[in-house]
């Protein structure tokens, strides 16, 4: 039996009729940029999740982007980020001209470690950008703590972790700013490029909503500098129809991952921890083994797909040589990078799919 590492056509496949039905009614509308869908889609989304507003944006770079200019960091600022991470957690500090610096993360839930991010704090720091990479929330009490100390402004991006809570409070909520992306292949998926943008604080919310049209509140009067951050009718349109199935596919995620973190025995093989102050909503179940590449080529043969996530850390990335980070500058994210693999862990994976993961990984 074939266990894919992900399967995208199995929902897509099973919400064809209501999707194509939303599209249909879209586009004879002509709701082409925002309008009734995507406001629609926003409210929802806020109010399932328990967000305060949600702003929805063309990709989840886009919300990161203008968090860094609502945030105000420019030329000699610093922010802090993981090296552990999809690259775009970083490119907003680019995009307005500021430097990323980068502190290392925790060994067992791969997120910035509050001791490491202490350390990295300097003068010309003016902000923190956070990821709950793989769906695990970050340790955000001490984080916020140091914020409050350095007077930091805190963003969130929570690409990877719609619906997980810190201590009972969405992320995203907690810091100033939190980012989603509902890129095909983040547990909330749209048919193309999205995201969001959150904020408990209204003014930024605000602010925000007028950078993504422009830096406009009324057609054609520009008060402030904006760009087009908007997300597509269509977009809206997909993401109604997939919203109400996100609790039932973060459960089954969970579901997967308590049976891997039950059922998987194999000695050596280091399971992602699952701290008391956040539940991870899984985006991936990654898992270490110092023998990592073999691992991976047992797993094929037994048609199990996997995937490396992330090979390369970001400050050994050729776009950020400039920075002058080299080899050995962030042990724990250079050691993850070199024996993590990522198991599949899809809503629509079977129970035989489950059971095969766990017995491959464990005949190893
Ligand atoms: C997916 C992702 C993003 C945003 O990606 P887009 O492709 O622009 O939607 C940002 N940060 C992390 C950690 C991600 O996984």
């Amino acid at each position: 039996m074939k266990v894919p590492f992900l399967d995208l056509s199995l929902q897509h496949q099973a919400l064809r009729e209501p999707a194509l039905a939303a599209l249909t009614a879209t586009y004879d509308a002509t709701r082409f940029c925002l309008g009734k869908d995507v406001e629609d889609f926003e409210q929802t989304f806020a109010s399932t999740l328990g967000y305060p507003r949600a702003l929805a944006m063309n990709s989840g770079t886009a919300p990161l982007h203008v968090a860094c200019m609502i945030a105000g960091f420019g030329p000699g600022d610093e922010v802090i980020t993981a090296p552990f991470t999809f690259i775009s957690s970083a490119w907003g500090i680019n995009y307005v001209g500021a430097t990323p610096v980068f502190a290392d993360v925790e060994e067992g839930t791969f997120n910035l470690d509050p001791e490491k991010l202490a350390a990295a704090i300097t003068p010309r720091t003016k902000g923190i950008i956070i990821v709950h990479l793989f769906g695990q929330p970050a340790r955000m009490d001490e984080i916020m703590a140091l914020a409050r100390q350095h007077n930091l402004f805190v963003i969130e991006d929570c690409a990877q972790a719609v619906g997980a809570r810190y201590r009972g409070t969405p992320v995203g909520t907690i810091g100033d700013v939190g980012t989603f992306s509902f890129y095909p292949t983040k547990n909330l998926g749209g048919c193309g490029e999205g995201g969001a943008l959150v904020s408990r604080r209204e003014e930024i919310h605000t602010q925000a909503r007028h950078i993504r049209v422009h830096g406009s509140d009324r057609r054609y009067y520009h008060d402030i500098v904006g760009g087009n951050f908007r997300m597509d009718g269509f977009q809206g349109a997909l993401l109604n129809v997939k919203l109400p199935h996100l609790a039932g596919w973060t459960a089954r995620r969970q579901a997967i991952a308590a049976r891997y973190l039950a059922e998987i025995t194999l000695a050596d093989v280091r399971l992602p921890e699952q701290p008391g102050y956040g539940k991870s909503v899984f985006h991936q179940f990654t898992v270490r083994h110092p023998q990592r590449d073999a691992l991976r080529e047992h797993l094929a043969k037994h048609e199990v797909g996997t995937d490396l996530i992330y090979p390369v850390p970001l400050h050994l990335q050729k776009c950020y040589a400039y920075l002058g980070r080299g080899p050995g500058s962030f042990p724990i994210s250079e050691k993850i990078a070199s024996t993590c693999v990522s198991l599949p862990i899809f809503p629509e994976l079977t129970d035989a799919q489950v059971g095969q993961v766990i017995s491959s990984v464990n005949a190893f």
